[in-house]
């Protein structure tokens, strides 16, 4: 459902996996905001949302989008979002703690 909106914001082809596309490893370091994923309901993803060969901040204002896009049509699926750039890597912590909180790391 995710992928399928990045790729509507994108106005491109759903994309398949990508090589590019990952998701992180529990082993970052993490804030206390984002300890979800020690109840299993939470993802980190880096995505090259934009297909321009890199993983930026731009590509997370896509993912952001498409969360706000799904949470808009599933209210059911509101939960934590934490938009992650200015060290190391770009990615979006999303989580389905039941109540909308967003943050930036
Ligand atoms: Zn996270």
């Amino acid at each position: 459902m995710l992928i399928r909106s990045i790729s509507r914001t994108d106005a491109a082809p759903i994309p398949t996996a990508s090589a590019r596309s990952r998701i992180l490893t529990a082993s970052r370091s993490r804030s206390a905001r984002d300890s979800r994923h020690q109840y299993g309901d939470a993802i980190d993803l880096a995505v090259d949302a934009n297909r321009d060969g890199k993983v930026s901040a731009a590509d997370t204002r896509l993912v952001a989008l498409a969360v706000e896009i799904v949470e808009r049509a599933h209210p059911d699926l509101v939960g934590g979002m934490g938009i992650y750039t200015r060290s190391g890597p770009a990615y979006v912590h999303i989580d389905a703690r039941g109540q909308r909180v967003r943050w930036r790391g």
